[in-house]
């Protein structure tokens, strides 16, 4: 009798310690993924580029505050000091791809070299031929938000934030089924807050730089005060001030908008670790559109990108969440492409993506190794 009662309580005690643990074969039941647009991979990897600091292709007027700022003696310190988050904590606890000079490859397959090519590619899983440019056209494919949001697991919690009117059409906003933010103008999809309403009259009462692009503080203050009154279970974020800055050409900024896309990466995933829906059950992949140009592949080409300047094929991936085996900056290992993130992040939550676009490259092996359990 009393052995039982002890067994009895060992296996209470055990199941309650794996309901708080959630053990790493566990899929994830939240799926959240962040675009950084236009991010090259070369600061990413190895932090500030001392050219563009010094030289006129980097339109940098004062060189000694900027190389104060960023500049250090290896590249493992100077791209910690650009993205402290990525690399003190996505790179140790989960996988990051991309650094060429280690042997590991990230491409884009779509030969454009823009925005829409890449973030179609990426979220569908495909390099749709029609989808050239950034021309408003609808997406034909559906998004891998918009499959999750379908399955039952995931059925009616998808969320998409950006900062760029184009999202409505990448994820097909009148026809998807869940609520798209463009950056542009209120949003009120959803509960509000009063948080929201204050970043709502900001929205429409800040003015825009760029046609079409909101500031990111605007887009992605937005998408974190909706998530916890609105606790999507697929979010997609996008951030797009890299991009914009690079078009300008002015170093300085760009690197101020990947610092600052690392700390909101920072507060999205503290909050999630700090909730119980999303703490030790969230995957959070993050990634680019596309790369852009080097100075030594093409003159002053490093803020540009399209399908004529080396480089814009060149992009990064980092993973990180229950099943994602922590090693880190992954060296020598096969190629991976864009195509694959759509089925790569389904596949942390145990979901086949290939029965929603049966056309989509599969998921990278190399994150999950063998194939996950499914869901119960
Ligand atoms: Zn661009």
């Amino acid at each position: 009798m009393a052995l039982r009662n002890l067994l009895l309580i060992a296996a209470v005690s055990c199941s309650a310690h794996v309901a708080q643990a959630q053990p790493a074969s566990q899929p994830a039941e939240n799926l959240v993924l962040v675009m950084i647009d236009g991010l090259r991979w070369q600061e990413v990897f190895t932090g500030a580029d001392e050219r563009y600091m010094t030289n006129a292709v980097g339109k940098v007027e004062k060189p000694e505050p900027l190389l104060a700022r960023w500049h250090r003696g290896t590249p493992e310190e100077r791209r910690e000091t650009l993205m402290p988050f990525l690399w003190s904590v996505v790179a140790k606890e989960g996988q990051i791809f991309g650094n060429r000079y280690k042997g590991s490859t990230a491409d884009i397959t779509n030969g454009r070299g823009v925005s829409y090519p890449g973030y179609a590619e990426a979220l569908c899983g495909v390099a749709e031929p029609v989808i050239k440019d950034n021309r408003h056209i609808v997406n034909p494919n559906p998004t891998v938000l918009e499959f999750l949001n379908q399955q039952e697991a995931f059925r009616g919690t998808a969320a998409a934030f950006g900062s760029w009117q184009t999202f409505r059409f990448i994820f097909r906003a009148e026809t998807c089924g869940f609520p798209v933010d463009d950056g542009n103008g209120a949003f009120t999809a959803g509960t509000g807050s009063p948080e929201l309403a204050v970043l709502n009259r900001l929205r429409t009462e800040v003015p825009y730089r760029w046609p079409g692009v909101a500031f990111d503080a605007l887009t992605v203050n937005t998408a974190l005060e909706w998530v916890k009154v609105n606790r999507p279970r697929a979010l997609f974020l996008g951030m797009g001030e890299t991009d914009e800055w690079a078009h300008e050409y002015d170093y300085a900024r760009y690197l101020d908008a990947a610092h600052q896309a690392d700390a909101y990466l920072r507060r999205l995933w503290e909050f999630l670790q700090s909730d119980a829906q999303y703490a030790g059950r969230t995957t959070l992949m993050i990634t680019c559109d596309h790369g852009r140009g080097d100075l030594f592949l093409k003159d002053r080409a490093w803020g540009d990108h399209n399908g004529a300047t080396p480089g814009s094929e060149h992009i990064w991936m980092a993973i990180l969440g229950p099943g994602i085996q922590p090693l880190g900056e992954r060296t020598n290992v096969e190629p991976i492409t864009q195509s694959q993130f759509a089925a790569t992040l389904a596949a942390t939550a145990g979901l086949d993506f290939s029965s929603a676009q049966p056309r989509a490259a599969g998921r990278i092996a190399e994150v999950l190794g063998p194939r996950p359990t499914a869901r119960p």
